[in-house]
Formats: structure tokens, C-alpha cells, sequence
């Protein structure tokens, strides 16, 4: 089979990915490992930033109705971070799970034309000057590129030999979606996982009488990583944070995770990328492995389209690991900086005291804020400097010739095919600083300004060759 792209992984990223290359025409196949979506959710939420980026794509109205429930804020290593600082249209988490995002990505992308092959795991990969070769299963598939968004154990970063140098984990925790009798909580709350020497525990409901049990302790420092999560010590961790009235029923699903980090050094190897876990991993504190996957595949989808199409200016496809590396960078450092809050020995929990005091402080904690939603991201683009350049266009309403007001969102979402990148000179309600602003097809401004020199050369950059 032949195809333009080949995304390996129908995990969150891959199947974003899937979407975003199925709007702008290219032809991709996903190829993925399992029979038929688990149902299971690792993420319980979405960035202020995510929701943001899925607005522009008209999906997150969807999700909003699949949603648990909005939580106000955000946390670092359970200390509350209020995203209100920060200039969005959602300064909340959106508590979804992670297998309705996928469900509503993999519809998407079916309605777009691409195909998920699914019982087609990934065995053999070889790239020349032309395209990539893959064997998925039993068919053998031949593409121009080939993105690989399997995961944190991937074979496609193993079959090309890639390194994926970073620290292995010193803490261990658990995760169990329950069901239980006894006062649980009914809505979600905030982590609030100041350590303990006896161990810590979060509980959300997840619905239909389900709960999600996050949890740590002295018993998980010891048991090996395939160790099962048994009822007995998911009850004895209960019983830890909750007391004696809150008991278990049943597990659903239960898994263990680590606070490891690693990170790919490049994203680009010839033909072949890496998004997702598939580039970089971390400890779930804070709530971003998600959100930085999907952040990548919609950095990604449309400068592929534009290299397959042939309009792409040369490079356009290494910004791809020039803005996105840095970011998952960051991500890293600050897990790394949650887990050792996380620690309960003494000179940590000194440490946590004087975080969460600087916390209280408006200023500090818009910056971590901003750090932890996505919302403080701005890429390091060419051209004159400008507050906006590289960052999102901010929610504005534009008014056309007839006085009607347009939000930014809508408009872009309305061209969301390859290269709609447009220019706006349409007065709008509130003051940008600029005479005209382009945005890019993932809704960040890469020019600013009046002089049409300058628009002709960021026109060639970003849009290419008609
Ligand atoms: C306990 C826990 C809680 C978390 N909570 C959050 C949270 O609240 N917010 C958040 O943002 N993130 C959270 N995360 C992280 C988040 O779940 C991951 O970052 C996310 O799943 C990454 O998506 P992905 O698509 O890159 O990879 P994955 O979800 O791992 O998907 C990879 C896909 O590739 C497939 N695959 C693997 N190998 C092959 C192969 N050889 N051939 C074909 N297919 C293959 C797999 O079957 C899978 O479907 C959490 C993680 C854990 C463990």
C-alpha cells in the first residue's frame, strides 16, 4: 500500500495527527499495535492550552459535552495554580478521559478519509532517499514519511536505533480505576498529595460508579514494575488516605508508572518523526503528557502537508523540532521539580513549604501556571520582534465589511485546510498593536507588521510555494 504519511500509534497523538493530515488532504494510514481500543484512560484531562488548540478545529465542543467535569486550576506537585492570570477563553482543566478524546479523534479522522488499521503492530522499518518502507502486521506499506507516535516503548525509535537518554524513575506510584463503598468524593478536586511517610492518595470519580485511585507509598517503593496491583494493596492504600470507611469493590483496570524522563535529541531522523511518548516521557504530575502529544501532532500535520505537497519552503519541516523539542524540554525539568516535592523526607518537605508560599504569590504562580497549561508557550520565530509573534492569536472578535463579528477561532476553523494562513486587516475589539497579523494553520501569529517586504518573505517561509 502506498500512502503520503504513515503514523504508527493510535494513541492520542497518532490519531491527532491522523486528523490534522486527513484536513489537509494527504493521504496517511494509521497502523496500530491492538485489536480494538482498550477503553482504558492513563489522562484524566486537558490544558487550558489544548483546549484552545482544539477549538481552532471545532473539536472541543464535543469534548466539552463528553466531559466529567471543568476543573478550576491547575496544580504543581499538589499546590494550586490559578490559570485566571492568563489571557484564554479557558482557565480550567477540561476532566475528560483520555479514551473519549481518542474515540472523538479516531472519528474525526475516518470522516477526514484515513484509515486505522488496527492488529498491525510495527516489525520492520527502512528508509531511503525516496520514502520509508514499513512492515505492519501482514501488509507492507510504502511512504513518503512516517511518524512515529507509539508510545514510550516505541518501535520505531528502537528499530532505527535512536537513543533515548534521560533519567530512570525514583519514585513509584500506582494508578487503579475502582469501584468502592463509602464517602468517596463525588466531584473532582484538585490533587491535594502533600507527601506522607505512610504513603498519599488522590480519588476522583470517573463515572457510572467508577473512581480513579492515583497512589504512592512506601509499599510501592518496593515492588517491581509488572508487579499486578492487587486488591489487597489497593485496599490497604485506601485505607492509608481515606480511613476504614472508604473499601474497595473491584478494580477495572490498574497499572504502575514511574517519574522517568527521557527525551529524544532530535525529532527528525531523515523521512521518519517522533511526536508524543514516542519523543519524550515524564511523570504524569501536573497533567501533560497528553496535552504536549496532541500540542505536537498539530505543530506537525500541517508542515507535513505542505513537504508531501511540495509547497513546503525549505526547513519548514525542521521547525517541527526547533519549537516543539524545547518544549517538551520544559516539561521534563519541571516533573523532574514536582517529583522531588513529592518526596516525603524532611528536607524536601522544607523545600515544598517555601514553593507553596511563593505559590500565594500572584506573579509566581502565574508563571507556573503558565508553564503547566501550554499557555505561556511561544515560539522562537523570525522576524521583527512583537509580542504576538510566535504566540497564539489571542481570542478577538474581527468584524468583516457587514459588521459581523467573526471570532479568530471561528475563522480559522472555517480554513482549517492547508495554508490558511491569512492576513487580516479587519478592525477588531481590541487593540493587537499591529496593522496585520499572519497566522499560521496552528493559530500562532509568525508576522506582524505593515511592510509587505516583510509579509513576501514570511509568506515564503510559512506558506511556501502556492
Ligand atoms: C497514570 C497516568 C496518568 C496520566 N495522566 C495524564 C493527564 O492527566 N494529563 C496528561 O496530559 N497526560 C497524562 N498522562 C500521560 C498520557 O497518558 C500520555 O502522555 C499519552 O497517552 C501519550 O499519547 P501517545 O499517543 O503519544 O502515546 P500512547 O498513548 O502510548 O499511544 C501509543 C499507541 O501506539 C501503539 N503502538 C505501540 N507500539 C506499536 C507498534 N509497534 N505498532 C503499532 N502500534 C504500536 C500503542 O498500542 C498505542 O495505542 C498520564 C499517564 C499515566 C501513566
Amino acid at each position: 500500500m502506498d500512502v503520503d504519511v504513515i503514523v504508527v500509534g493510535a494513541g492520542p497523538t497518532g490519531l491527532m495527527l491522523a486528523a490534522e493530515l486527513g484536513l489537509a488532504g494527504v493521504s496517511a494510514v494509521v497502523v496500530e499495535r491492538l485489536a480494538a481500543r482498550g477503553g482504558q484512560s492513563k489522562a484524566l484531562g486537558l490544558q487550558p492550552r489544548t483546549a484552545e488548540v482544539l477549538e481552532l478545529r471545532g473539536l472541543l465542543g464535543p469534548l466539552l459535552d463528553r466531559a466529567v467535569q471543568l476543573v478550576p486550576g491547575g496544580h504543581f506537585a499538589g499546590l494550586r495554580l490559578d490559570f485566571g492570570a492568563w489571557d484564554t477563553p479557558h482557565p480550567h482543566m477540561v476532566g475528560v478521559p483520555q479514551a473519549r478524546v481518542e474515540a472523538l479523534l479516531e472519528a474525526r479522522a475516518a470522516e477526514l478519509g484515513v484509515r486505522v488499521l488496527r492488529g498491525h503492530e510495527l516489525t520492520a522499518l527502512a528508509q531511503d532517499d525516496d520514502g520509508v518502507t514499513a512492515t505492519a502486521g501482514p501488509v507492507r506499506l510504502r511512504g513518503r514519511h512516517l511518524v512515529g507516535c507509539d508510545g514510550g516503548r516505541s518501535a520505531v525509535r528502537e528499530l532505527l536505533g535512536i537513543p533515548f537518554p534521560g533519567l530512570d524513575g525514583r519514585l513509584r506510584m500506582a494508578v487503579a480505576d475502582i469501584t468502592l463503598t463509602g464517602p468517596a468524593p463525588t466531584s473532582w478536586s484538585l490533587p491535594v498529595m502533600t507527601p506522607s511517610a505512610a504513603g498519599k492518595g488522590y480519588l476522583a470519580p470517573l463515572g457510572d460508579g467508577v473512581h480513579r485511585f492515583l497512589f504512592y507509598g512506601p509499599e510501592q517503593q518496593d515492588l517491581p514494575r509488572d508487579a499486578p496491583v492487587t486488591p489487597e494493596e489497593v485496599s490497604r492504600a485506601l485505607a492509608v488516605s481515606f480511613g476504614p470507611g472508604v473499601r474497595l469493590t473491584g478494580i477495572r483496570w490498574a497499572s504502575r508508572f514511574t517519574d522517568a524522563s527521557r527525551q529524544v535529541t532530535r525529532y527528525r531522523h531523515g523521512r521518519v518523526l517522533l511526536a508524543g511518548d514516542a519523543a519524550h516521557i515524564h511523570s504524569p504530575m501536573g497533567g501533560q503528557g497528553l496535552n504536549l502529544g496532541l500540542q505536537d501532532a498539530f505543530n506537525l500535520g500541517w508542515k507535513l502537508a505542505a513537504e508531501v505537497g511540495g509547497r513546503a519552503a525549505d526547513g519548514l519541516l525542521d521547525t517541527y523540532h526547533a519549537e516543539r523539542h524545547p518544549v517538551a524540554a520544559r516539561v521534563l525539568a519541571n516533573t523532574r521539580a514536582q517529583a522531588v516535592l513529592l518526596v516525603p523526607d524532611e528536607e524536601n518537605l522544607a523545600l515544598r513549604g517555601i514553593i507553596e508560599e511563593l505559590l500565594r504569590v500572584p506573579e509566581a504562580n502565574k508563571v507556573v501556571a503558565g508553564m503547566i497549561s501550554g499557555l505561556d508557550i511561544r515560539y522562537p520565530l523570525p522576524g521583527e520582534p512583537h509580542p504576538l509573534l510566535g504566540r497564539p492569536l489571542p481570542g478577538l472578535e474581527l468584524r468583516d465589511g457587514r459588521a459581523v463579528l467573526l471570532t479568530a477561532t471561528n475563522r480559522l476553523r472555517a480554513a482549517a485546510a492547508p495554508w490558511s494562513a491569512r492576513v487580516n486587516h479587519t478592525p477588531t475589539t481590541r487593540d493587537l498593536g499591529a496593522e496585520a497579523v499572519l497566522v499560521r494553520p496552528d493559530g500562532y501569529v509568525c508576522w506582524t507588521g505593515s511592510d509587505a517586504g516583510s509579509l513576501t518573505g514570511a509568506l515564503s517561509r510559512w506558506v511556501g510555494r502556492p
